[in-house]
């Protein structure tokens, strides 16, 4: 995993950078704060400003070491330049992946350990996580709304911590996805993102300081979706 700046730094929106490397339509920074995507969460939206003008991202595209930034306009941007994160974007995405992470502690914990076998952020304020669930009780699922928006009026701290490897797959529980194991940092690490009192799960996205910081939220929506894997869709108020 590439320890993105947007991971050490999430309040940092606007940064001063520089273009290292570029082609019409897309340039590599010297840093970047955007998040390129990964792990169901979407990619940031931006922009770049340029003494010579302004343009808006469309996308990432990482190539070896490398993120390009891809440009709205064929423009050959260079020198230095302030890329500026779409906030009310990275807000809603941070948000929902918070309260993912929330309506995943509480399954973990009140449905013997169930692992996530999918999971999505979607840009109009809803989401959805899919777990191994093959003989729950929708409506007790159901009956977690309240529990999550516990969690978020509770204001919980969210931290971050990177563990080794070793330590990562001998915590049980750390590891919560069926199917995707974050991968490490350069130096082997992998990043552990905490909810202080409910829990401890590897992961690469970027999410709130503090689970107060989360609109409330509604169970929309419990799919079974196959014989063992149950789709929980879950929504942002007032989004
Ligand atoms: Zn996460």
């Amino acid at each position: 995993m590439t320890r993105y700046f947007c991971l050490d730094e999430p309040e940092v929106f606007d940064l001063e950078t520089a273009v290292v490397g570029a082609e019409p339509g897309r340039v590599l920074l010297d840093r970047s704060p955007f998040y390129p995507g990964g792990g169901g969460q979407l990619a940031d939206r931006g922009r770049l400003q340029w003494s010579g003008g302004e343009v808006a991202l469309t996308g990432f595209e990482t190539l070896g070491d490398g993120i390009w930034h891809l440009l709205a306009e064929p423009v050959l941007p260079s020198g230095a330049v302030v890329a500026q994160v779409d906030r009310p974007f990275r807000q809603l995405m941070r948000e929902l992946h918070t309260d993912l992470h929330i309506v995943n502690a509480l399954v973990y914990q009140g449905f013997d350990g169930a692992l996530v076998t999918g999971v999505q952020m979607n840009e109009d304020g809803t989401a959805r996580i899919d777990f191994d669930l093959p003989e729950a009780d929708n409506e007790r699922l159901r009956g977690l709304e309240g529990a999550i928006n516990d969690v978020i009026r509770q204001d919980l701290p969210v931290r971050e911590t990177y563990v080794t490897e070793e330590e990562a797959f001998d915590e049980p529980g750390l590891i919560r996805s069926r199917s995707v194991t974050p991968p490490p940092t350069a130096d082997g690490r992998i990043r552990v993102v905490e909810i202080a009192g409910l829990d401890r799960q590897a992961c690469g996205g970027t999410h709130l300081a503090a689970t107060g910081a989360s609109r409330p939220v509604r169970i929309l929506k419990i799919d079974n979706k196959g014989r063992h894997n149950r789709r929980l869709r879950i929504g942002l108020e007032g989004v």
